[in-house]
């Protein structure tokens, strides 16, 4: 057996379609939609993430704007840009690309955005609504995840899942929404015992603990769906033989570029689940898709306007 692949790509597209279609009715309206991301500082990686934030804001015509504090800037420095933001009517959304320089207490910094102008999700208000069932913005990587279960027609009320990994970006939100959405959900961290066997009774197996490969195809239960939030980079071509011998397409893309991309799910366990998102192509496309609907939705909800559900199944 093979596992059907669950292409996160289409299907992030299609939620980038909605939006800018919802985006351009509300601009017509005279509301355009605006998204501010702050960078601090110089991180070649945050760099990358924010272009394609930027970029993606452009494609479904949302308004946007990078601002760019020091690397010296201090948390006093970085609270008044975000309470600036917090007060400008053509900001909906604010984003704080983490991480923030070390000398700057973060926390603080997360805490001070504004709820309702809170993109990523990560507000404890916003924490508070999604356990309460209350409408309020949801983190983009779980929110894309039960998209994906969603649009592609899987079962989840009544299921049971495992979410491996417990952080407050990915793992427990996600076990929340598949709460939401009526499933049994166990969270397993580094300290479950058993982790195969608990994984092995699982319908739906959520794997965000950030290990190259390490959900085989003994974690999965034959025809369970499994989705693979990790994002590992392998430049070790012992490991990459490991994972990928015999890929052709695969051995001659880490030839060139010198690493791959993989998930926290092996290879082999596609030939075990029934459906499987890829990596590259799952759960990462998702993840900005997310942030633009969380920015059309906030640029609703802060006018009082209701917006249909994305992210409950
Ligand atoms: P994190 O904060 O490091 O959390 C990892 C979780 O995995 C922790 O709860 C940890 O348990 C658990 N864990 C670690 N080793 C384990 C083991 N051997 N057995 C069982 N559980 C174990 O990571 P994160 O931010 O949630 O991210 C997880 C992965 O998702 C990373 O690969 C990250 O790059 C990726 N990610 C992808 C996207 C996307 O857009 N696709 C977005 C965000 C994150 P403890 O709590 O006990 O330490």
């Amino acid at each position: 057996m093979s596992a059907l692949i669950l292409d996160g790509t289409k299907i992030a597209q299609e939620i980038r379609n909605e939006v800018a279609a919802a985006v351009k009715a509300l601009s017509a309206a005279g509301v355009r939609p605006g998204l501010a991301v702050i960078l601090a500082g110089h991180n070649p990686a945050s760099e990358i993430y924010v272009r394609g934030k930027v970029k993606a804001c452009e494609e479904v015509g949302i308004y946007s704007e990078k601002l760019t504090p020091p690397e010296s800037a201090t948390t006093a420095e970085l609270l008044d840009v975000v309470e600036d933001l917090n007060q400008r009517d053509d900001i909906d959304g604010i984003l704080v690309q983490l991480p923030l320089p070390s000398q700057v207490d973060s926390k603080k910094v997360l805490l001070t955005v504004d709820p309702a102008k809170d993109v990523d999700g990560f507000h404890p208000m916003n924490v508070g609504y999604l356990s309460t069932q209350r409408p309020g913005l949801v983190p983009c990587t779980p929110a894309g995840v039960m998209e994906i279960l969603k649009r592609s027609n899987i079962p989840v009320a009544g299921q049971d899942a495992v979410v491996v990994g417990r952080s407050d970006i990915v793992g427990k939100p996600a076990a929340m929404l598949l709460t939401n959405a009526n499933a049994s959900v166990t969270i397993c961290h580094s300290k479950t015992r058993d982790l195969p066997g608990v994984c092995r009774r699982a319908d739906i197996v959520v794997a965000a603990i950030g290990r190259a490969g390490m959900i085989t195809k003994d974690f999965v239960k034959p025809g369970a769906t499994v989705i693979d939030v990790g994002m590992n980079t392998v430049t070790d071509p012992t490991e990459f033989q490991k994972f990928f011998g015999g890929n052709a397409k695969r051995e001659e893309s880490f030839r060139r570029k010198g690493s791959t991309l993989i998930g926290d799910v092996h290879p082999e366990a596609a030939d075990v689940a029934g459906a499987l998102t890829p990596v590259p192509g799952g759960v990462g496309p998702l993840t900005i898709a997310m942030l633009m609907f969380n920015t059309l939705k906030a640029a609703k909800m802060r006018r009082g306007s209701g917006v249909k559900e994305l992210s409950r199944v």
